[in-house]
């Protein structure tokens, strides 16, 4: 039996990142960018209108004010998306819609609603500033400019922006495939009616839920019997992961470590000294990697938390893959004796300016419901529950799930 520790870096030793991939931008959300991204093109493109309006030279309007408006006959009209600046010939207005190309020469836009004009003439009643109501071609973005360095995971607000420069796809790191597989003759599929005997998968869907943001494809089998051929089928998938529930304990049914070893799989570890979660099993196959986690509900949480979830953000390129734990006090009386590592989901709250933390209050290992509320996991070192000076440290679900 292992350490935490050991186990987690045994499991980063083994977890290496995966290869670069071409994604549509609008398929890149969560992904890492495995290239810096640097303009190819300066936005705006081109001088252009930002108001509908009149172009003019500013020097034209300098003595003008509502007393004495200036009139200025009106030249071409520009649209958007025309393909030339028009030339406007000495002294004409050109009406100009935005986004149009500004003409040369002209170095201010009025808009409509500060003129006053018919079909031939505009008349403007106060002087313009040079560059007003003109956007300049590279204001937003210049042509050259690095927007985002390689390494940094697109959110949903990136993707505008990566197509405003023009790309219609980015260099990412590949995200895991991931095949769910629920062990156990008592598996029913939520949805179906119980048979005697028999409870809900709930499993496959903690593993699969906890592990969506990080894997590319994520399939998940339930109610793989607990039978040599249909455990053999199912761990000789090609995924890059295999993760198992249950089957991997000391009953007589627990078949998933040999079967395992029998399909090529090379065990890594077997138990590690925590609670819940003591029986998980790590073992490679080449490149792919299967986690064998427990069966009971929240040890399977726990463990998916501790151990998949950084595995996978490390295989996917996310550069903050290891969980921080940070320390905490305990609330008083909140300590509770373990022979082992005890990993328990828990709350913490600021008081005085200092972390302070206490277990959710079921300690069965089947109570999924123990994360109720729960703010996070909490650690905390072995103890007889007698001595002082018992390590406790936190990690905040949202650092476990996040990307
Ligand atoms: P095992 O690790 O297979 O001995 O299972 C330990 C406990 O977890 C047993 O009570 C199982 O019925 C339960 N269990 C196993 N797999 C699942 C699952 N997919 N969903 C809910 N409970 C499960
Ligand atoms: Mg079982």
């Amino acid at each position: 039996m292992i350490e935490l520790e050991q186990a987690n870096e045994l499991i980063f030793e083994n977890a290496n990142r995966l290869g670069t991939e071409e994604r549509l931008i609008e398929n890149a959300v969560g992904w890492v960018l495995a290239q810096d991204i640097v303009s190819p093109i300066s936005v705006a493109p081109f001088r252009n209108s930002a108001m509908d309006g009149f172009a003019v030279k500013s020097g034209w309007l300098t003595e003008c004010s509502s007393d004495n408006p200036t009139a200025i006959p009106i030249g071409p009209t520009s649209f958007a998306g025309d393909p030339d600046s028009h030339r406007v010939t000495d002294r004409q207005a050109q009406k100009i819609m935005t986004g149009a190309q500004v003409a040369d020469g002209l170095d201010a836009v009025v808009p409509f609603e500060d003129t006053d004009y018919d079909e031939n003439e505009v008349r403007f009643s106060g002087p313009a500033l040079v560059g007003q109501h003109i956007r300049l071609p590279g204001e937003d973005i210049a042509c050259g400019q690095k927007l985002y360095a390689g390494g940094t995971t697109l959110g949903r607000l990136d993707i505008g922006i990566l197509a405003t420069i023009g790309l219609r796809s980015v260099m990412t790191y590949r995200k895991p495939s991931v095949l769910i597989v629920g062990t156990g003759d008592e598996l029913t599929n939520p949805g179906e009616a119980l048979t005697g005997g028999g409870i809900y998968d709930s499993n496959t869907f903690t593993i699969l839920s906890l592990v969506a943001p990080f894997c590319d494809v994520a399939e998940r089998v339930t109610r793989v019997p607990d039978r040599e051929d249909e455990l053999q089928t199912a761990l000789g998938a090609s995924h890059d992961v295999i993760v198992t529930s249950g089957g991997v304990s000391a009953g007589e049914r627990d078949l998933v470590v040999e079967i395992a070893e029998s399909c090529g799989w090379q065990r890594v570890f077997h138990k590690v000294r925590i609670k819940p979660g003591k029986p998980i099993y790590f073992a490679v196959r080449g490149r792919q990697l299967l986690f064998g986690l427990p069966g009971n509900p929240l040890s399977t949480a726990v463990t998916c938390s501790l151990f998949i979830i950084p595995a996978l953000k490390k295989m996917a390129g996310f550069s903050d893959y290891r969980l921080c734990p940070k320390p905490i006090t305990m609330a008083p009386d909140a300590i509770r004796r373990s022979g082992r590592k005890l990993i328990w989901p828990g709350f913490i709250r600021e008081e005085d300016g200092r972390s302070v933390g206490s277990f959710a209050h079921k300690k069965s290992s089947a109570a999924l419901t123990a994360l109720l509320g729960t703010d996070g996991l909490i650690i905390q070192d072995a103890t007889d529950g007698k001595s002082p000076n018992v390590v406790v440290q936190a990690v905040p679900w949202c650092q476990i799930l996040n990307p």
